[in-house]
């Protein structure tokens, strides 16, 4: 054997004697076969280093923000849909403008008030919890 012995983790020069790194603890390499690595688990994937943020939080506001995205674009379609099929309240004594401006404000306002309004507040969840990844 023929020059220093130098750890495989750290780089720290070992001694003869030595049989794990005195400067972080790793087993000295083989010398029959220096090339070989020594058995560290490599196959487990190291975790990514990640922020402090908690990933399971970033998730729940995920699902939330799609949530709400979704169920809001579904419920305005649901209004137009209810709108479109029951069509206009046909009161005699009212002109087709006054007919079409209650129908809106019966029934296409407030089912797609809603779903705006949740479609809106999934956009407001992502924008203040998803944003800045
Ligand atoms: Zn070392």
């Amino acid at each position: 054997m023929t020059g220093p012995i130098q750890c495989i983790n750290c780089g720290a020069v070992l001694l003869e004697k030595d049989i794990f790194c005195g400067e972080c603890g790793a087993p000295r390499p083989s010398e029959t076969s220096p090339a070989e690595v020594i058995e560290e688990p490599q196959a487990d994937p190291v975790p990514e280093p990640r922020p402090v943020r908690r990933p399971d939080s970033d998730t729940i506001w995920r699902v939330a923000a799609a949530v709400l995205g979704i169920v809001g674009v579904l419920v305005c379609l649901l209004g137009l849909a209810v709108f479109l099929l029951f069509g206009l309240i046909e009161a005699e004594d009212m002109t087709p403008a006054e007919n079409w401006l209650i129908s809106t404000i019966c029934c296409l306002l407030p089912i797609a008030g809603t779903g705006v309004a949740m479609a809106v507040a999934g956009l407001v969840i992502w924008w203040a919890k998803l944003r800045n990844r």
